[in-house]
């Protein structure tokens, strides 16, 4: 679903030895894994970026990996830790992963905790192995799936696939018998749409409720006309009419009592896969709760747990669409568009009745 650089397990063949040399003279932490550098006269093996002293050329032989080197008699260097390089990139795959699949910005902590390392020394190997920052990567990825959320070209066909469809046209035939949603067509920014909005009080602050003539399409917390105009750049935006007021009452009042539900009319745009995911969240009962990966295989895609993951987080319809009934596979909370001290009152309140 998004397009940010992916790490590769093996990135490519091992350069020739003059390149070889020339990346441990430079002491070279770009080429760390690539290939190790064995030493004849100590019996040990480096990684380009060793801050040993080199050895004269002619007692060097480059080889592809640890494992070869091992198999040649060698030793890993006791400085530079050669064998590591896979366990870290490792551990920063699993990283991104972990940030993936969590809606809500991590701290580097939590973040480092996850993969066992610690946190300042996790920081510095995240950026060496992705050029990011663990918080610049996280802004991206948020960054991409706004623009999903948004219904940008491409990312429509790439989240069919990921989820797992062989073909588009399946997807939509599966996304049209789960939806009871409107297909709207919401493409270039909602240019030729009348929205009306306005927001409204509730327990848990102001609640900005939208709708096109068709339905809902936007329910929010701590929004207003400016967030709309980012969302629709080009749709034409009037005043609440009496029939928005009439919906804006019952959105206040599901704010109040998420469980007893609201038949109101929605227009939302999404993937074919969003469409899908907005549909089992809408299928959850009051009062109980699912995991991503539930979720997942609730429309028959079991192993898109993370893309399942992003559509939650992807979700225009607060409350309405029940995203807040999805945790984490652990039972914690996971994350929440609209901030985890709301999710958690929506369940309280739930829980209740
Ligand atoms: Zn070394």
């Amino acid at each position: 679903m998004n397009q940010m650089t992916r790490l590769e397990p093996a990135p490519s063949p091992m350069p020739d030895d003059d390149a070889c040399w020339a990346a441990f003279l430079a002491r070279d932490r770009a080429m760390d894994g690539r290939f190790v550098g064995c030493v004849a006269t100590t019996g040990i093996y480096c990684k380009p970026s060793c801050a040993a002293r080199h050895p004269k050329r002619e007692n060097m032989t480059f080889l592809p990996d640890p494992v070869a080197a091992r198999a040649a008699g060698y030793r890993a260097c006791l400085r530079c830790h050669p064998d590591e390089i896979g366990r870290d990139r490792l551990a920063v795959a699993a990283a991104i992963a972990f940030i993936e699949a969590t809606e809500e910005p991590l701290r580097l902590e939590a973040l480092a905790d996850h993969v066992g390392y610690a946190p300042h020394h996790f920081h510095r190997l995240f950026r060496r192995e992705t050029g990011l920052t663990p918080a610049a990567y996280a802004r991206g990825l948020r960054a991409e799936r706004l623009k999903d959320a948004l219904g940008q070209a491409g990312s429509v066909t790439a989240a069919i696939y990921e989820a797992g469809y062989n073909a588009p046209s399946r997807a939509y035939a599966d996304a049209e018998k789960h939806l009871g949603m409107s297909l709207s067509a919401w493409k270039d920014g909602g240019r030729g749409v009348t929205i009306r909005w306005r927001t409204i009080d509730s327990s848990l602050g102001p609640v900005l409720v939208a709708a096109t003539g068709k339905g809902l399409c936007r329910i929010s917390f701590g929004e207003g006309e400016a967030d709309l105009r980012v969302r629709f750049p080009h749709a034409d935006f009037r005043p609440a009419d009496t029939a928005l007021d009439a919906m804006a009452q019952r959105v206040a009042a599901l704010v109040e009592n998420p469980a007893a539900g609201a038949d109101l009319p929605v227009d939302v745009q999404g993937t074919a896969f969003q469409q899908a995911i907005w549909a089992a969240l809408r299928a959850i009962p009051p009062g109980e709760t699912r995991s991503y990966g539930d979720i997942a295989a609730a429309i028959g895609r079991p192993q898109a747990v993370r893309a399942a993951g992003t559509a939650c987080g992807g979700n225009n319809l607060a409350v309405l669409i029940p995203c807040h009934r999805v945790l984490r596979s652990d039972g914690s909370a996971g994350g929440y568009a609209w901030g985890l001290d709301r999710k958690q009152a929506l369940l309280a309140r739930e829980k209740r009745k």
